[in-house]
């Protein structure tokens, strides 16, 4: 594929994503949150996470901010869902290598996350696409500590 066409690509998945945005509901019962700020771009998010034992079942992203960041919260609610907190966190950290220019891992599938790595070329939204996985890896620890309360980031 062309590069023009990838850019193409990423842009429409990106679009879809921001002007659909998943996991904006109210979920049944929150285990563990946490909010984070990208005070660049003025983007917030907060991530409410359902567990049951290890495993999230439901999430919900709460917050505002440009295209990039929003998407990147929708990609995420539809990624972690149903994985366990260990595998989110896995997720989290190989997009963040991503985004400093590591390829992932063979045999993994990213889905439309994959798309957001086209932002790298845009070195101002790096933080916009990684807000709300580093806000994961923060309830990841709150859940790991016990902590029920809020947790705030500030990137
Ligand atoms: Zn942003």
């Amino acid at each position: 594929m062309s590069m023009d066409a990838l850019d193409q690509l990423y842009r429409e998945v990106i679009l879809d994503h921001h002007r659909h945005p998943r996991g904006r509901h109210d979920i049944d019962r929150v285990d563990v949150e946490a909010s984070g700020l990208n005070p660049s771009c003025g983007d917030e998010v907060t991530l409410q996470l359902q567990v049951e034992g290890d495993r999230i079942t439901d999430v919900a992203v709460i917050g505002r901010g440009c295209a990039v960041s929003t998407a990147s919260g929708s990609i995420l609610a539809e990624l972690v869902k149903g994985h366990t907190i260990e595998d989110a966190r896995r997720i989290a950290e190989i997009f963040k290598r991503m985004m400093h220019g590591e390829d992932p891992p063979a045999e993994t599938d990213l889905g439309d996350l994959e798309a957001l790595t086209g932002v790298r070329q845009f070195p101002v939204r790096i933080k916009c696409a990684l807000l709300p996985w580093v806000t994961l890896l923060d309830a990841a620890v709150a859940r790991a500590e016990g902590r029920t309360g809020k947790t705030i980031t500030t990137e």
